[in-house]
Protein backbone atom coordinates (compact mmCIF):
# COMPACT_ATOMS: atom_id res chain seq x y z
CA UNK A 1 0.00 0.00 0.00
CA UNK A 2 1.50 3.67 -0.60
CA UNK A 3 0.15 6.28 0.91
CA UNK A 4 -0.29 9.74 0.32
CA UNK A 5 -0.63 12.79 2.33
CA UNK A 6 -1.20 12.03 6.31
CA UNK A 7 -0.82 8.37 7.26
CA UNK A 8 -3.88 6.11 8.06
CA UNK A 9 -4.25 3.97 11.04
CA UNK A 10 -3.75 0.96 9.66
CA UNK A 11 -4.67 -2.95 11.44
CA UNK A 12 -5.54 -4.77 7.86
CA UNK A 13 -5.10 -3.88 4.24
CA UNK A 14 -5.81 -7.52 3.58
CA UNK A 15 -5.73 -8.83 0.02
CA UNK A 16 -7.03 -12.08 0.69
CA UNK A 17 -4.56 -14.48 -2.30
CA UNK A 18 -7.35 -14.29 -5.44
CA UNK A 19 -9.39 -18.28 -5.53
CA UNK A 20 -11.39 -18.41 -8.10
CA UNK A 21 -12.42 -21.90 -7.86
CA UNK A 22 -13.92 -21.08 -4.39
CA UNK A 23 -17.09 -19.33 -3.65
CA UNK A 24 -16.32 -15.97 -1.73
CA UNK A 25 -18.70 -15.99 1.26
CA UNK A 26 -17.97 -12.31 1.34
CA UNK A 27 -21.35 -11.13 -0.10
CA UNK A 28 -23.28 -13.45 0.08
CA UNK A 29 -26.64 -12.42 2.35
CA UNK A 30 -28.15 -14.66 5.18
CA UNK A 31 -30.59 -16.06 3.07
CA UNK A 32 -28.12 -16.99 0.69
CA UNK A 33 -25.22 -18.18 3.06
CA UNK A 34 -28.46 -20.46 4.47
CA UNK A 35 -28.82 -21.95 1.33
CA UNK A 36 -25.14 -22.87 1.03
CA UNK A 37 -24.87 -24.39 3.92
CA UNK A 38 -28.04 -26.42 3.32
CA UNK A 39 -26.88 -27.77 0.00
CA UNK A 40 -23.68 -28.81 1.53
CA UNK A 41 -25.35 -30.67 4.44
CA UNK A 42 -25.86 -28.24 7.16
CA UNK A 43 -27.97 -26.51 9.63
CA UNK A 44 -28.92 -23.41 8.27
CA UNK A 45 -28.14 -21.58 11.36
CA UNK A 46 -24.59 -22.12 10.09
CA UNK A 47 -24.83 -19.09 8.54
CA UNK A 48 -25.65 -16.65 11.30
CA UNK A 49 -22.50 -17.88 12.91
CA UNK A 50 -20.44 -16.97 9.63
CA UNK A 51 -22.06 -13.81 9.32
CA UNK A 52 -20.82 -12.48 12.84
CA UNK A 53 -17.21 -13.78 12.41
CA UNK A 54 -17.01 -12.01 8.84
CA UNK A 55 -18.93 -8.59 9.33
CA UNK A 56 -18.48 -8.06 13.41
CA UNK A 57 -15.61 -9.88 14.40
CA UNK A 58 -13.83 -9.33 10.76
CA UNK A 59 -12.40 -12.74 10.87
CA UNK A 60 -11.86 -14.26 7.82
CA UNK A 61 -9.68 -17.28 8.59
CA UNK A 62 -12.11 -20.25 8.80
CA UNK A 63 -9.45 -21.88 10.94
CA UNK A 64 -10.50 -19.12 13.49
CA UNK A 65 -14.25 -20.36 13.70
CA UNK A 66 -13.86 -21.70 16.44
CA UNK A 67 -17.73 -22.66 17.36
CA UNK A 68 -17.98 -24.49 13.61
CA UNK A 69 -17.24 -27.93 14.08
CA UNK A 70 -13.74 -29.04 13.17
CA UNK A 71 -15.22 -30.96 10.27
CA UNK A 72 -16.94 -28.41 8.66
CA UNK A 73 -14.00 -25.80 9.08
CA UNK A 74 -11.80 -28.24 6.53
CA UNK A 75 -14.95 -28.37 4.03
CA UNK A 76 -14.83 -24.45 3.85
CA UNK A 77 -10.93 -24.02 3.62
CA UNK A 78 -11.43 -26.39 0.72
CA UNK A 79 -14.50 -25.12 -1.03
CA UNK A 80 -14.84 -21.48 0.16
CA UNK A 81 -12.98 -18.03 0.67
CA UNK A 82 -13.90 -14.78 2.25
CA UNK A 83 -12.03 -12.59 -0.18
CA UNK A 84 -11.57 -9.05 0.04
CA UNK A 85 -10.03 -6.52 -2.90
CA UNK A 86 -7.16 -4.73 -1.94
CA UNK A 87 -6.53 -1.05 -0.91
CA UNK A 88 -3.75 0.43 -2.81
CA UNK A 89 -3.52 3.70 -1.63
CA UNK A 90 -4.59 6.04 1.11
CA UNK A 91 -5.09 9.72 0.79
CA UNK A 92 -6.04 11.95 3.59
CA UNK A 93 -7.69 15.16 3.24
CA UNK A 94 -6.56 18.20 5.53
CA UNK A 95 -10.35 18.04 6.31
CA UNK A 96 -9.89 15.04 7.64
CA UNK A 97 -11.23 13.10 4.79
CA UNK A 98 -9.91 10.05 4.12
CA UNK A 99 -9.88 8.30 0.57
CA UNK A 100 -9.14 4.48 -0.51
CA UNK A 101 -8.44 3.62 -4.11
CA UNK A 102 -8.98 -0.03 -4.19
CA UNK A 103 -8.23 -2.88 -6.64
CA UNK A 104 -10.74 -5.07 -7.98
CA UNK A 105 -10.84 -7.91 -10.21
CA UNK A 106 -10.04 -7.16 -13.78
CA UNK A 107 -7.33 -4.71 -13.35
CA UNK A 108 -9.55 -1.71 -12.35
CA UNK A 109 -9.55 0.67 -9.59
CA UNK A 110 -12.54 1.56 -7.67
CA UNK A 111 -12.26 4.70 -4.73
CA UNK A 112 -14.24 4.61 -1.40
CA UNK A 113 -14.47 8.24 0.63
CA UNK A 114 -14.55 8.50 4.25
CA UNK A 115 -15.82 11.63 5.74
CA UNK A 116 -15.60 12.67 9.07
CA UNK A 117 -18.59 15.79 10.85
CA UNK A 118 -18.61 14.76 14.30
CA UNK A 119 -21.12 13.15 15.41
CA UNK A 120 -21.38 11.17 12.04
CA UNK A 121 -18.95 9.52 10.14
CA UNK A 122 -19.87 8.86 6.34
CA UNK A 123 -18.98 6.57 4.18
CA UNK A 124 -19.46 6.95 0.43
CA UNK A 125 -18.91 3.75 -1.27
CA UNK A 126 -19.00 2.77 -5.11
CA UNK A 127 -21.42 0.14 -7.18
CA UNK A 128 -19.78 0.57 -10.41
CA UNK A 129 -16.26 -0.05 -11.63
CA UNK A 130 -16.99 4.19 -13.46
CA UNK A 131 -20.30 4.65 -14.75
CA UNK A 132 -22.16 4.55 -18.12
CA UNK A 133 -24.35 7.29 -17.54
CA UNK A 134 -22.48 10.23 -19.16
CA UNK A 135 -23.46 13.17 -16.61
CA UNK A 136 -21.60 15.83 -17.84
CA UNK A 137 -20.43 17.68 -14.96
CA UNK A 138 -19.06 14.58 -13.16
CA UNK A 139 -15.66 13.33 -13.18
CA UNK A 140 -16.10 9.28 -12.77
CA UNK A 141 -17.94 9.71 -15.81
CA UNK A 142 -15.24 10.57 -18.03
CA UNK A 143 -13.34 7.19 -17.09
CA UNK A 144 -15.69 5.54 -18.91
CA UNK A 145 -17.43 2.17 -17.94
CA UNK A 146 -15.86 -1.61 -17.03
CA UNK A 147 -18.43 -3.69 -14.78
CA UNK A 148 -20.41 -3.66 -12.18
CA UNK A 149 -19.39 -4.39 -8.51
CA UNK A 150 -19.85 -8.13 -7.72
CA UNK A 151 -21.94 -7.87 -3.82
CA UNK A 152 -18.49 -8.96 -2.23
CA UNK A 153 -16.89 -6.22 -3.80
CA UNK A 154 -19.92 -3.55 -2.36
CA UNK A 155 -19.76 -4.76 1.00
CA UNK A 156 -16.25 -5.18 0.77
CA UNK A 157 -15.66 -1.30 1.22
CA UNK A 158 -17.59 -1.10 4.47
CA UNK A 159 -15.87 -4.45 5.80
CA UNK A 160 -12.18 -2.45 4.92
CA UNK A 161 -13.32 1.06 5.91
CA UNK A 162 -14.77 -0.67 9.74
CA UNK A 163 -11.33 -2.53 9.75
CA UNK A 164 -8.91 0.54 9.53
CA UNK A 165 -11.16 2.93 11.62
CA UNK A 166 -13.13 1.49 13.80
CA UNK A 167 -10.70 -1.35 14.69
CA UNK A 168 -7.31 0.67 14.08
CA UNK A 169 -4.94 0.90 17.23
CA UNK A 170 -5.27 5.20 17.01
CA UNK A 171 -7.91 7.65 15.88
CA UNK A 172 -10.52 5.29 16.34
CA UNK A 173 -13.43 6.92 13.71
CA UNK A 174 -17.13 4.91 13.80
CA UNK A 175 -18.82 5.11 10.49
CA UNK A 176 -22.64 6.24 11.19
CA UNK A 177 -23.69 6.77 7.80
CA UNK A 178 -23.14 4.83 4.37
CA UNK A 179 -24.04 6.01 0.91
CA UNK A 180 -23.88 5.01 -2.36
CA UNK A 181 -22.81 7.87 -4.00
CA UNK A 182 -19.58 7.19 -5.40
CA UNK A 183 -19.10 5.64 -8.73
CA UNK A 184 -21.40 4.20 -10.93
CA UNK A 185 -25.40 3.71 -10.71
CA UNK A 186 -26.49 2.12 -8.12
CA UNK A 187 -29.81 0.94 -9.57
CA UNK A 188 -28.23 -0.37 -12.83
CA UNK A 189 -26.35 -3.18 -10.91
CA UNK A 190 -29.78 -3.88 -8.81
CA UNK A 191 -29.01 -7.21 -7.70
CA UNK A 192 -25.56 -7.09 -6.67
CA UNK A 193 -26.23 -4.06 -4.54
CA UNK A 194 -29.48 -4.80 -3.25
CA UNK A 195 -27.53 -7.88 -1.38
CA UNK A 196 -24.57 -5.82 -0.28
CA UNK A 197 -27.45 -3.48 1.50
CA UNK A 198 -28.99 -6.17 3.19
CA UNK A 199 -25.34 -7.47 4.64
CA UNK A 200 -25.31 -3.58 5.39
CA UNK A 201 -28.50 -4.11 7.40
CA UNK A 202 -28.85 -7.56 8.64
CA UNK A 203 -28.82 -7.30 12.53
CA UNK A 204 -25.76 -9.90 12.33
CA UNK A 205 -23.75 -8.53 10.23
CA UNK A 206 -23.41 -4.78 10.01
CA UNK A 207 -26.90 -3.60 11.67
CA UNK A 208 -26.87 -0.04 10.18
CA UNK A 209 -30.43 1.06 10.46
CA UNK A 210 -32.53 1.64 7.28
CA UNK A 211 -32.69 5.36 7.49
CA UNK A 212 -28.71 5.66 7.98
CA UNK A 213 -27.79 3.98 4.40
CA UNK A 214 -28.60 6.24 1.52
CA UNK A 215 -28.46 5.17 -2.18
CA UNK A 216 -28.16 7.85 -4.76
CA UNK A 217 -29.82 7.52 -8.41
CA UNK A 218 -30.17 9.68 -11.41
CA UNK A 219 -33.05 8.36 -11.92
CA UNK A 220 -33.68 5.04 -12.98
CA UNK A 221 -37.53 5.20 -12.26
CA UNK A 222 -38.64 1.18 -12.45
CA UNK A 223 -35.39 0.53 -10.27
CA UNK A 224 -36.82 2.90 -7.94
CA UNK A 225 -39.92 1.21 -7.65
CA UNK A 226 -38.21 -1.93 -7.13
CA UNK A 227 -35.99 -0.59 -4.48
CA UNK A 228 -39.03 0.34 -2.60
CA UNK A 229 -40.62 -3.57 -2.68
CA UNK A 230 -37.19 -4.61 -1.93
CA UNK A 231 -35.04 -2.53 0.67
CA UNK A 232 -36.36 0.46 1.51
CA UNK A 233 -33.50 2.47 2.58
CA UNK A 234 -33.05 6.31 2.17
CA UNK A 235 -33.45 7.91 -1.03
CA UNK A 236 -31.38 10.04 -2.80
CA UNK A 237 -32.11 11.08 -6.49
CA UNK A 238 -29.16 13.20 -8.41
CA UNK A 239 -31.78 16.21 -10.17
CA UNK A 240 -29.05 19.51 -11.01
CA UNK A 241 -31.95 20.80 -13.21
CA UNK A 242 -35.58 21.79 -12.75
CA UNK A 243 -36.77 21.50 -15.97
CA UNK A 244 -36.27 18.87 -18.62
CA UNK A 245 -35.02 20.84 -21.17
CA UNK A 246 -31.85 21.25 -18.76
CA UNK A 247 -31.98 17.95 -17.30
CA UNK A 248 -31.42 15.92 -20.67
CA UNK A 249 -28.00 18.07 -21.30
CA UNK A 250 -26.82 17.36 -18.08
CA UNK A 251 -27.90 14.03 -17.06
CA UNK A 252 -28.85 12.25 -19.95
CA UNK A 253 -30.89 9.57 -18.45
CA UNK A 254 -33.62 11.87 -18.20
CA UNK A 255 -34.32 11.26 -21.79
CA UNK A 256 -35.54 7.66 -20.57
CA UNK A 257 -36.88 8.89 -17.85
CA UNK A 258 -38.16 12.89 -17.75
CA UNK A 259 -38.97 14.84 -14.54
CA UNK A 260 -42.60 14.48 -14.34
CA UNK A 261 -41.94 10.40 -14.40
CA UNK A 262 -39.03 10.60 -11.87
CA UNK A 263 -40.96 12.98 -9.53
CA UNK A 264 -43.85 10.21 -9.28
CA UNK A 265 -41.74 7.07 -8.66
CA UNK A 266 -40.03 9.63 -6.04
CA UNK A 267 -43.82 10.34 -4.18
CA UNK A 268 -44.45 6.67 -4.43
CA UNK A 269 -41.21 5.44 -2.27
CA UNK A 270 -42.11 7.48 0.47
CA UNK A 271 -45.70 7.43 0.81
CA UNK A 272 -45.77 5.03 3.07
CA UNK A 273 -43.67 6.49 5.56
CA UNK A 274 -44.88 10.25 6.43
CA UNK A 275 -41.63 11.18 8.19
CA UNK A 276 -39.64 10.12 5.33
CA UNK A 277 -38.29 12.24 2.37
CA UNK A 278 -36.51 12.56 -0.57
CA UNK A 279 -32.83 13.98 -0.95
CA UNK A 280 -32.92 15.89 -3.71
CA UNK A 281 -29.16 16.81 -4.88
CA UNK A 282 -28.73 20.22 -7.11
CA UNK A 283 -24.69 20.70 -8.29
CA UNK A 284 -24.77 23.92 -8.66
CA UNK A 285 -22.89 25.31 -11.86
CA UNK A 286 -21.80 28.67 -12.57
CA UNK A 287 -24.25 30.37 -15.10
CA UNK A 288 -25.47 26.59 -16.35
CA UNK A 289 -28.45 26.24 -13.55
CA UNK A 290 -27.68 28.74 -11.18
CA UNK A 291 -29.92 31.61 -11.60
CA UNK A 292 -32.97 32.39 -9.23
CA UNK A 293 -35.19 31.85 -11.84
CA UNK A 294 -34.23 28.32 -11.78
CA UNK A 295 -34.56 28.42 -7.74
CA UNK A 296 -38.24 29.12 -7.97
CA UNK A 297 -38.75 26.74 -11.26
CA UNK A 298 -36.91 23.89 -8.98
CA UNK A 299 -39.42 24.75 -5.81
CA UNK A 300 -42.52 24.73 -7.79
CA UNK A 301 -41.24 20.79 -9.12
CA UNK A 302 -40.79 19.67 -5.56
CA UNK A 303 -43.92 21.95 -3.98
CA UNK A 304 -45.95 18.82 -3.78
CA UNK A 305 -42.83 15.82 -3.22
CA UNK A 306 -41.57 15.25 0.25
CA UNK A 307 -38.26 16.77 -0.11
CA UNK A 308 -35.35 17.87 0.97
CA UNK A 309 -32.27 19.41 -1.33
CA UNK A 310 -28.82 19.51 -0.91
CA UNK A 311 -26.85 21.83 -2.93
CA UNK A 312 -23.77 21.00 -3.90
CA UNK A 313 -21.54 23.72 -5.21
CA UNK A 314 -19.08 22.45 -8.37
CA UNK A 315 -15.82 20.70 -7.73
CA UNK A 316 -14.05 21.64 -10.35
CA UNK A 317 -11.73 18.77 -12.08
CA UNK A 318 -9.32 19.21 -14.89
CA UNK A 319 -11.45 19.65 -18.60
CA UNK A 320 -14.85 19.59 -16.85
CA UNK A 321 -15.58 22.91 -18.65
CA UNK A 322 -18.13 23.99 -15.46
CA UNK A 323 -17.28 26.72 -12.46
CA UNK A 324 -18.19 27.16 -8.81
CA UNK A 325 -21.11 29.92 -8.83
CA UNK A 326 -19.66 32.49 -6.17
CA UNK A 327 -21.18 32.59 -2.78
CA UNK A 328 -23.76 34.75 -2.88
CA UNK A 329 -25.03 33.41 -6.12
CA UNK A 330 -25.32 30.11 -4.32
CA UNK A 331 -26.81 31.43 -1.22
CA UNK A 332 -29.45 33.35 -3.29
CA UNK A 333 -30.44 29.54 -4.68
CA UNK A 334 -30.63 28.80 -1.34
CA UNK A 335 -32.33 31.35 0.23
CA UNK A 336 -35.41 31.34 -2.44
CA UNK A 337 -35.57 27.68 -1.85
CA UNK A 338 -35.63 27.98 2.23
CA UNK A 339 -38.38 30.76 1.35
CA UNK A 340 -40.45 28.37 0.07
CA UNK A 341 -39.99 26.27 2.59
CA UNK A 342 -38.02 23.55 0.91
CA UNK A 343 -35.25 22.04 3.57
CA UNK A 344 -32.33 23.19 2.36
CA UNK A 345 -29.03 22.62 3.21
CA UNK A 346 -25.46 23.70 1.12
CA UNK A 347 -22.72 20.45 1.42
CA UNK A 348 -19.69 21.95 2.61
CA UNK A 349 -17.25 20.78 0.20
CA UNK A 350 -14.98 18.10 1.66
CA UNK A 351 -11.57 16.28 0.77
CA UNK A 352 -11.13 19.05 -2.66
CA UNK A 353 -7.38 18.51 -1.68
CA UNK A 354 -7.42 14.97 -2.55
CA UNK A 355 -9.81 14.96 -5.22
CA UNK A 356 -12.65 12.82 -2.97
CA UNK A 357 -15.18 15.65 -3.14
CA UNK A 358 -18.45 15.02 -4.86
CA UNK A 359 -18.05 14.38 -8.47
CA UNK A 360 -14.33 14.20 -8.14
CA UNK A 361 -14.23 10.39 -7.92
CA UNK A 362 -12.07 8.79 -10.78
CA UNK A 363 -10.73 5.48 -9.95
CA UNK A 364 -8.85 3.87 -12.50
CA UNK A 365 -10.98 2.26 -14.66
CA UNK A 366 -10.08 0.19 -18.30
CA UNK A 367 -13.51 1.21 -20.36
CA UNK A 368 -14.75 -1.26 -22.24
CA UNK A 369 -16.03 0.66 -25.12
CA UNK A 370 -14.10 2.22 -27.44
CA UNK A 371 -16.06 4.93 -27.90
CA UNK A 372 -15.87 5.20 -24.02
CA UNK A 373 -11.77 5.12 -24.39
CA UNK A 374 -12.24 7.93 -26.68
CA UNK A 375 -13.82 10.05 -24.43
CA UNK A 376 -11.85 9.41 -21.41
CA UNK A 377 -8.65 10.33 -23.74
CA UNK A 378 -10.16 12.94 -24.90
CA UNK A 379 -10.84 14.60 -21.66
CA UNK A 380 -7.50 13.46 -20.40
CA UNK A 381 -5.93 16.34 -22.94
CA UNK A 382 -4.03 18.50 -22.02
CA UNK A 383 -5.60 21.62 -23.46
CA UNK A 384 -9.27 22.73 -23.26
CA UNK A 385 -11.33 21.38 -26.23
CA UNK A 386 -8.89 18.95 -27.37
CA UNK A 387 -9.49 16.00 -30.12
CA UNK A 388 -7.73 13.17 -29.51
CA UNK A 389 -7.62 10.13 -32.02
CA UNK A 390 -7.74 6.59 -31.20
CA UNK A 391 -7.39 3.81 -33.88
CA UNK A 392 -9.78 5.33 -37.00
CA UNK A 393 -12.21 7.29 -34.65
CA UNK A 394 -12.13 10.35 -33.21
CA UNK A 395 -14.15 12.02 -30.16
CA UNK A 396 -14.32 16.09 -29.46
CA UNK A 397 -13.84 16.60 -25.69
S1 LIG B 1 -23.19 11.61 -11.51
FE1 LIG B 1 -23.49 9.47 -10.85
S2 LIG B 1 -24.85 8.63 -12.45
FE2 LIG B 1 -24.01 10.53 -13.30
S3 LIG B 1 -22.16 9.83 -14.44
FE3 LIG B 1 -21.49 10.39 -12.35
S4 LIG B 1 -21.50 8.44 -11.21
FE4 LIG B 1 -22.76 8.14 -13.06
Amino acid sequence: MTTAGNPVPTTATRAAPERPDRINLLGLTRARLENYFQEIGERPFRAVQLLKWIHQQHVTEFSTMTNLSKALRTRLEQDAAIQLPEIVSTHESIDGTTKWLVRVASGNCIEMVFIPDEPRGTLCISSQVGCALNCTFCSTARQGFNRNLSSAEIIAQVWLARDLLENGVANKRAITNIVLMGMGEPLLNFDNVVDALDLMLEDNANGFARRRVTLSTAGVVPRIDALRQRCPVSLAVSLHAPNDRLRDELVPLNKHYPIRELLAACRRYVQDDAREKVTFEYVLLDGVNDSPTHARELAALLADVPAKVNLIPFNPFPQSGYQRPPPQVIDAFRDILMGKKIITITRKTRGQDIDAACGQLAGEVQPRSRRMRLRKAASAAPTGRATVTLGAERLQS
